[in-house]
């Protein structure tokens, strides 16, 4: 049997072994310094984890990771999730206050592999659960990989408007959201999952980045932890994107200007 001081997480950039205790500690680190470079987080603020249908496991972690933090901030965590993953949040997360969306008849209106379209669907209904469950902040698992990977996806595709997914934070709307993850490698929350893992249970979307991680992993090969790109590039260009396009008013992600909601919110029937 393993211990607690077992090293489980070698991090290749840093040299740092990390065990079980430390490597959650680096995980709640990480995620207030997300949240704090956002300058919306204040104490006592009432904060929705988000643990979206495409990324169950990453949402389990920050959702526990947050509900941890709750004393420290003396903030209260309520959970906002997908209605598939009924299941997995009852068994996983110990908390009552749990806001779930309908992702059925969404979902069937849009490509399920495409990641643009998962987030921005998943987001428009995580934003209005969030917002009557009467949360200040929603917090997505996105991860500093995950935006990389995002952005790349936005411009192989050559399609500007998708830059807002990469955006660590879109502060236009109500609430907030927040990429918790934004300060973390990809691989520090796969090494929570891989040591907690025992969900199980039927996603509706599977978003599959196909070009985008080829060349991501060609470039970052067997050091992935080392993402190209910083908070503030990030921030920087999608916010050079945002003096061009308009904002779809159900996802919050850019859009062409004069239309109130995107295509892909369009597409799956969502006002
Ligand atoms: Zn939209």
């Amino acid at each position: 049997m393993k211990n607690s001081r077992t090293p489980v997480y070698h991090r290749t950039y840093s040299g740092e072994t990390l065990d079980h205790a430390t490597l959650l500690r680096a995980v709640e680190k990480a995620l207030k310094k997300s949240l704090s470079k956002t300058g919306l987080a204040r104490p006592r603020m009432r904060i929705a984890a988000w643990i979206p249908d495409s990324a169950p496991l990453r949402g389990v972690v920050l959702a526990k990771t947050l509900l941890r933090l709750e004393r420290k901030y003396g903030s209260t965590t309520i959970i906002v999730a997908a209605d598939s993953l009924q299941d997995v949040v009852e068994r996983q997360v110990d908390t009552e206050h749990v806001y779930m969306y309908d992702l059925e008849t969404p979902a069937s209106g849009i490509d399920v592999s495409d990641p643009i379209a998962c987030w921005r669907i998943e987001r428009s209904l995580a934003i209005k659960t969030a917002r009557k469950a009467g949360a200040e902040i929603l917090v997505s698992p996105l991860t500093r990989t995950d935006l990389n990977l995002l952005m790349l996806e936005a411009v192989l595709r050559g399609e500007p408007e998708a830059l807002s997914e990469a955006m660590p934070v879109l502060p236009w709307t109500d609430p907030p959201v927040v990429a918790g993850f934004s300060e973390a490698e990809g691989e520090l929350i796969a090494a929570v999952i891989a040591r907690t893992r025992t969900l199980t249970g039927s996603n509706r979307c599977n978003p599959c980045f196909r070009d985008a991680k080829d060349l991501f992993y060609s470039v970052a090969g067997s050091r992935p932890e080392l993402d190209f790109s910083s908070y503030k590039s990030l921030n920087l260009l999608a916010g050079k994107a945002r003096e061009k396009y308009g904002v779809c008013i159900s996802c919050g992600g850019f859009t062409s200007p004069g239309s109130r909601t995107c295509r892909y919110c369009a597409s799956a029937g969502l006002p």
